[in-house]
């Protein structure tokens, strides 16, 4: 190895030229180091995955009634608007049970909506 500062010839394990302190430029370093940094990005797509944002778990968005039970009451006395008074939603049981379920169109949609669990209570919440 040949100084390009001083023009001395050092051995290959000085990385500093011994006469003059200037760093010496190893051709073979520069090609070394590409590997080295696709190892980085490897390496670091895992702690990608794993710094992305927890996901909300739906179980703390349900409403806390009981999905099967409102289906029940929602076929057997969904015109009379008793779903609706199980999901806490009373002014559209009372609209319900004067109108026969909205003339029986709003009934057979809440028996899809239950099905379907999208159907939600007063605070909003979908039963499930
Ligand atoms: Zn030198």
């Amino acid at each position: 190895m040949v100084c390009k500062n001083c023009g001395a010839n050092v051995g290959k394990e000085y990385r500093l030229c011994p006469y003059c302190m200037s760093e010496l430029e190893y051709p073979e370093n520069k090609a070394e180091q590409q590997p080295i940094i696709i190892q980085n990005i490897i390496n670091n797509q895992p702690n990608v995955a794993t710094s992305a944002p927890p996901t909300v778990s739906n179980h703390q968005l349900c409403s806390p009634k009981d999905k099967s039970m409102a289906l029940i009451l929602c076929v057997v006395l969904g015109m009379l608007g008793a779903h609706c008074f199980y999901a806490g939603k009373a002014g559209m049981g009372i609209l319900y049970l004067f109108t026969g379920g909205l003339f029986g169109i709003g009934w057979i949609v809440d028996i899809i909506r239950i099905a379907a669990g999208s159907y939600t209570d007063s605070h909003g919440l979908p039963i499930k």
